[in-house]
């Protein structure tokens, strides 16, 4: 087997370990060939151990959370796919400290219970903590960047890295870790104290104008673009007359032109021909780049 030594190890750690896994069953997209070997970690504290053997045999790396900012190859992802799934979210006083693979809604959710404010923009955003750290994920005026204190890491050389939220250069749907490649590990946020009701009140709000505005009932990875600076990528996709445009099973969303929807088996050839079709529309139409948000994997 070309992974033997990596599938070895990833069983003695015991992390799950599969060959040709299809990566459409691990995208919000439903779009994606199969991964070479796709492994899943439930622990990072074991992840040193692992990337020591992935390094000894020279094989590349992808790394993912939920898969919900990701359009993935119909041909799939080639070497090694790491799901980092591990879980663990603690409350101390006013932080929450959740390791790269909780749901954003379980340390939502988390924070509520202790009655803590400030992560509530995150609810309904459908990645891992290691995603949204990676992407800087925000919505309704709140972002990552505003809760965030500190963060862990491994290089892949195996060092362990920390980060104060000054370090993590987060910006406009960035951080450190889209130049320097490391695997978040976890992530520490401070909160504020506030009564559980007016945090659950919150919730509901900006759940209820993603149900009202989003076609959450289609496959999607959410924006498909990132906002061009003084314009809406939406706006513009919408006054370009695409809304409903299709190519293949890949259409512009009729309820919110800012999403390409997987609306009828597409594939990812579909997604990427629209997606080139939409930019040169709008460049002809307005003179703006609109550029991806949306990260394609092969
Ligand atoms: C319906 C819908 C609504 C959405 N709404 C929003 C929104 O309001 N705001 C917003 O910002 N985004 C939104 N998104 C996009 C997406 O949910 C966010 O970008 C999210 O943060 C991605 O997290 P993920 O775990 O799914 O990451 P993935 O999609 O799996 O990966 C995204 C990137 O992060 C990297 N990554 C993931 N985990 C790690 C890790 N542990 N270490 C290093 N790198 C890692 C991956 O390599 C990849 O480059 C939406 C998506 C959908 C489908």
């Amino acid at each position: 087997m070309k992974f033997g030594n990596v599938a070895l190890k990833a069983k003695e750690l015991g992390f799950a370990c599969r060959e040709n896994e299809l990566m459409k069953a691990h995208t919000t997209f439903r779009i994606g060939g199969p991964a070479e070997l796709f492994i899943e970690c439930n622990d990072v504290g074991k992840l040193g151990e692992l990337l020591a053997v992935i390094r000894e045999e020279n094989c590349r790396l992808t790394v993912i959370g939920k898969g919900s900012n990701l359009l993935v190859s119909d041909n799939g992802i080639k070497g090694v796919v790491l799901y980092v799934c591990d879980d663990t979210v603690t409350v101390n006083g006013n932080e929450v400290c959740a390791n790269a693979g909780a749901k954003l809604s379980t340390v939502c959710l988390a924070a509520r219970d202790a009655s803590l404010t400030g992560l509530e923009f995150a609810w309904g955003i459908p990645g891992s903590v290691g995603g949204a750290v990676y992407m800087n994920a925000g919505a309704y005026g709140g972002e990552i960047k505003q809760c965030i204190v500190s963060a862990t890491s491994i290089t892949l050389d195996g060092d362990i890295k920390h980060y104060t939220a000054d370090e993590l250069e987060l910006g406009y749907r960035t951080s450190i870790f889209k130049k320097n490649g490391e695997i978040i590990l976890s992530a520490t946020f401070r909160l504020d104290i506030a009564e559980k009701q007016e945090i659950q009140a919150k919730m509901d709000d900006f759940l209820g104008r993603r149900k009202d505005k989003q076609p959450l009932e289609y496959p999607s990875a959410g924006s498909t673009f990132k906002r061009p600076e003084g314009y809406f990528a939406g706006a513009l996709i919408e006054q370009s007359n695409l809304k409903g445009f299709s190519v293949g099973g890949a259409e512009v969303s009729v309820k919110h032109a800012g999403f390409v929807i997987n609306k009828d088996n597409a594939t990812c050839e579909d997604v990427l021909g629209l997606i080139k079709h939409i930019q040169a529309t709008v460049k002809a139409n307005f003179n703006v780049e609109l550029e991806k948000e949306v990260i394609f994997v092969e």
